[in-house]
């Protein structure tokens, strides 16, 4: 199968959700092309250089120095024609969502957004708020793939060797019809919890608004940003910029340490990529233990004091 990864770059460095990506388009094709488009990329190319990949496909032009959803919904067209892919594959970003539906129109191919995995069976989406799973096959005809945040580990993509190839574009002044504002960035002071690489996560058995504290010191500790569930934001604890879920970010921190959180599907559907995860819930039947690597059964109001002492008298 032929794949045509569509990658983006995040102030000039490959966006975490690309490499992922080409992870889900490498479990998928043996053919993949990776098309990176935009004029200040040379970070990424060398870093794509290193990677097993068919060829990468660079798009370089003067109206394309900044992103445009006009713009890059043309080039993903042309390249498209040319190379004929049966797939393409890209990560869900606020980007992709923005100008990959215009992909879809103009190519008048399927567009399915947000796919969790992948099976012998198909393209697996969750539905019904995350309460069901869809599997998606017996795809005729190309379609677009965009794969959630964590739906593949960016340590796997498997390394090796590619060339290079740069596509001219046919692009006039007229085609870019939309002027983008700047991309966007969390508030300053907000935190991005999906590039964190450790979260400590507060659930509602911290019990009440002042023990949310606590997630704070032993954040500072070992260096982690807060994460939260969606019923310490809905009493207003914490921001709702915080919360992990369905309904908040998909998080996949190196470590994710939760604090009385329960592990209901809503809230273990934004940090399932999470590569390790450490539970604290005083109830041992509680499913996040299901998916959990460490698991500690214990009240955190005792036990997280006694771990912030002992983390700050060892530094
Ligand atoms: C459409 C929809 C979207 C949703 N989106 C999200 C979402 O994005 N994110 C999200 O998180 N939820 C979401 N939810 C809510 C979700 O269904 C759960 O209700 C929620 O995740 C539960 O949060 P919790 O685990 O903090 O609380 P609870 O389910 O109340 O669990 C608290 C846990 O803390 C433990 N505990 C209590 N006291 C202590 C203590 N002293 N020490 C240790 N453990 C203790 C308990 O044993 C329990 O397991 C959504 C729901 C719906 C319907």
């Amino acid at each position: 199968m032929n794949i045509l990864v569509v990658l983006e770059s995040n102030n000039g460095a490959l966006h975490r959700l690309s490499r992922e990506a080409l992870v889900g388009a490498q479990e998928l094709g043996d053919s993949i092309f990776a098309l990176i488009i935009g004029n200040e990329n040379e970070e990424i190319l060398s870093e794509l250089a290193g990677y097993e990949l068919e060829k990468v496909i660079t798009v370089k032009h003067h109206l394309l120095s900044s992103y445009s959803a006009d713009g890059y919904s043309e080039v993903v067209r042309q390249v498209f024609i040319s190379f004929s892919p049966d797939l393409i594959v890209i990560g869900h970003t606020y980007q992709t969502r923005d100008f990959i539906p215009r992909v879809s129109a103009k190519l008048d191919i399927p567009f399915i957004p947000d796919v969790i995995s992948i099976s012998d069976k198909g393209f697996i989406k969750q539905v019904l708020n995350a309460k069901l799973n869809a599997t998606i096959s017996n795809l005729d005809n190309a379609a677009i793939i965009s794969f959630q945040s964590a739906a593949f580990n960016e340590e796997q993509l498997k390394l090796g060797s590619c060339s290079n190839e740069s596509f001219d574009v046919s692009l006039v002044d007229s085609d870019i019809k939309s002027i983008s504002e700047e991309p966007f960035q969390e508030e300053e002071g907000d935190v991005d919890l999906e590039s964190a690489e450790v979260l400590v996560s507060v659930g509602r058995g911290i019990e009440k608004e002042e023990n949310v504290t606590l997630a704070f010191e032993l954040a500072k500790v070992i260096n982690a940003e807060v994460s939260a569930s969606r019923p310490v934001v809905d009493s207003g604890w914490v921001d709702s910029f915080r919360q992990v879920g369905s309904s908040g970010s998909n998080v996949a921190p190196k470590l994710y340490f939760s604090l009385g959180i329960s592990g209901a599907i809503q809230h273990v559907v934004g940090m399932k990529g999470a590569k390790n995860i450490m539970a604290i819930n005083k109830d041992a039947d509680a499913p996040i233990f299901e998916i959990s690597d460490y698991a500690v059964i214990g009240d955190v109001l005792e036990i997280v004091p006694k771990l912030i002492e002992s983390l700050e008298q060892s530094k």
